[in-house]
């Protein structure tokens, strides 16, 4: 085995490879080669490979190239053209050793070319360095979706997941909600706390919404600020409302003193919220400027309140 100290430790199970061989024996080497860093699915043909990668949506792909019915060439061409799959980086471990099949296994969108009969040793050292990037880039890729005070997503990551759940919503023709959250005279709150008491107080408030939202879809973004965006995926009016007046009311009971507020003895928020209906197509901008809207009347009607409208 070659070792490699700079590598940094993989954490198994975090990363998922499909091996992809019509001979059983190759199949089993790949797997004994990567078990310990991998969880290991198997396809058989090409169009298994195509069924599970768009089942499990692995993280690596090893795709032999000649197989009885589909080729590689044929799977990798599925697999880069559905935007479910196009991410997963793809290792071609082939007996077509020559250059203009190696050529071709780049130029549709292959990251490696292995020539069987492969040295497992030189094969598991290539197949580590794609994992650790694919491992690196996965890290980076959370990293740039989280709000850095508070933990929880941020606008990049809601602007992702609000144009996902639109499309869901319209093609299950549900109801989504969309929320913005505001806090009550936040720069009053910070004048006379300070900054830090300020960052504290979102922190509360960004763990707040972990307790109250509870399906696995529902989502909470820090919108910018003192601002928060809630989406919760098949919804109705009363759901809704019930589940942000849960939010106004658990900040309200959180007692967080705040006495320059116009608005109550404690830090509270204010809500505006949409419901939109799964009949009709929307865009985020146009779904975030209503909820702006209605955040804007709520703040006039005297904070503290949840505005709702159905769209
Ligand atoms: P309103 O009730 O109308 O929303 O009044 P407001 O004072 O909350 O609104 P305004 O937009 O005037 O002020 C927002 C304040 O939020 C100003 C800014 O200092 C504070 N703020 C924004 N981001 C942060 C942050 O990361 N930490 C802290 N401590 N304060 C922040
Ligand atoms: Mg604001
Ligand atoms: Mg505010």
């Amino acid at each position: 085995m070659i070792k490699n100290n700079h590598r940094m430790e993989l954490e198994s199970f975090d990363l998922k490879v499909l091996i992809v061989d019509d001979e059983k024996a190759n199949r089993k080497i790949l797997k004994e080669l990567l078990q310990e860093q991998a969880k290991i699915i198997f396809a058989k043909n090409g169009e298994q490979a195509i069924e599970f990668a768009k089942k499990h949506v692995p993280d690596l792909i090893l795709l032999d190239v000649v197989m009885p019915d589909k080729s590689g060439f044929d799977v990798i061409e599925v697999i880069k053209n559905d935007p479910v799959t196009m991410a997963t980086s793809v290792i071609f471990i082939t007996g077509l050793a020559n250059c203009n099949d190696e050529e071709k296994g780049f130029a549709l969108g292959g990251c490696d070319y292995i020539y069987k009969p492969f040295n497992t040793n030189i094969v598991s050292a290539r197949i580590s360095t794609h994992l650790e990037l694919i491992q690196q880039r996965k890290m980076l890729d959370s990293i740039a979706h989280v709000d850095a005070l508070t933990g929880i997503s941020n606008r990049r990551k809601l602007d992702k997941v609000l144009n996902d759940e639109l499309a869901a919503n319209k093609r299950d023709k549900k109801q989504l909600l969309v929320a913005m959250l505001d806090v009550d005279y936040f720069k009053q709150f910070n004048d006379h706390y300070g900054h830090g008491a300020g960052d504290i107080a979102l922190k509360k408030i960004a763990s707040l919404f972990r307790e109250v939202l509870n399906r696995p879809r529902d989502f909470v973004a820090r919108y910018g600020g003192e601002e928060f965006t809630v989406i919760l995926p098949d919804c109705n009016e009363q759901g809704a409302s019930l589940v942000l007046n849960n939010i106004v009311k658990a900040l309200a009971a959180k007692e967080i003193v705040h006495e320059y507020s116009d608005a109550a003895k404690y830090l509270t928020i204010s809500v505006g919220a949409i419901l939109v209906n799964g009949e009709q197509a929307y865009n985020v901008q146009q779904v975030l400027d209503t909820a702006d809207r209605l955040l804007y009347q709520a703040k006039n009607n005297g904070r503290n309140q949840v505005v709702l409208e159905c769209l």
